[in-house]
């Protein structure tokens, strides 16, 4: 069972009543190599694993049981605000492709002037953030999965931004997305297909499509050429 698209982040890492004390923490640096840094990520990990039911917060589909393997995704991104680093509120699990898509892109509504700003000064709703946010934003009203591609559903700004931002009709998720509903390769193929030639899709949804089109018929080509 999948974390669901209308579900937002229920509890933060700190609620956990064991938690509350690793939090003094959050002065240290991200990389630091204490025990004390270690098994406060170890814990963050395993938090959000578990209340996003081993699921990406910007793609959703399934990560690795407990994260293993995957990032501790921090929303605002940690060079762009260091002391936002351990806050509750600015991390969750993500998979590695979203992860390493996103990068260093900055996800607030203003850009920043001050990277020092302090550790409450952190934005704590819907509106500050360019993107869907898993604390505060349920996921289903701004993206709907239309043929294997991810669909902005309203005019925020929020589901075109975080398409963009996590490069969600990226090939690998258009080809896990056609896994879990058990298509073949031919059906993946007619579907994007048209998909291509339907200009209610924006460019860049058919872009993907035929993306996704051309590495399917590149592989069957290869497989015709083993002996
Ligand atoms: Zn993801």
């Amino acid at each position: 069972m999948s974390w669901r698209k209308n579900q937002i982040i229920s509890h933060r890492y700190d609620q956990y009543p064991g938690n509350k004390t690793k939090i003094a923490a959050k002065k240290k640096t991200w990389d630091s190599k204490t025990n004390e840094i270690k098994a406060l990520k170890s814990t963050i990990k395993k938090h959000y694993s578990i209340v996003q039911n081993d699921t990406c917060a910007y793609c959703r589909t399934p990560v690795r049981f407990d994260g293993y393997g995957e990032a501790i995704e921090h929303i605002v991104v940690k060079s762009e605000k260091f002391r936002w680093m351990f806050h509750p509120y600015n991390l969750c699990i993500s998979c590695y492709g979203c992860n390493t898509k996103k990068g260093i892109e900055n996800t607030l509504i203003n850009v920043p002037t001050s990277y020092a700003n302090g550790y409450n000064d952190i934005p704590l709703n819907s509106n500050s953030y360019r993107i869907i946010h898993p604390h505060f934003d349920t996921y289903s009203k701004y993206i709907q999965e239309t043929k294997l591609l991810c669909i902005p559903k309203t005019t925020s700004i929020k589901g075109p931004e975080t398409i963009r931002i996590c490069k969600l009709n990226r090939l690998d998720l258009i080809y896990t997305r056609a896994r879990q509903k058990s298509y073949s390769k031919r059906t993946l193929q007619k579907i994007l297909v048209r998909v291509v030639g339907d200009t209610s899709f924006r460019k860049e949804e058919r872009e993907s499509a035929q993306k996704m089109v051309d590495t399917i018929i590149d592989r069957y080509n290869y497989i015709k050429q083993l002996p």
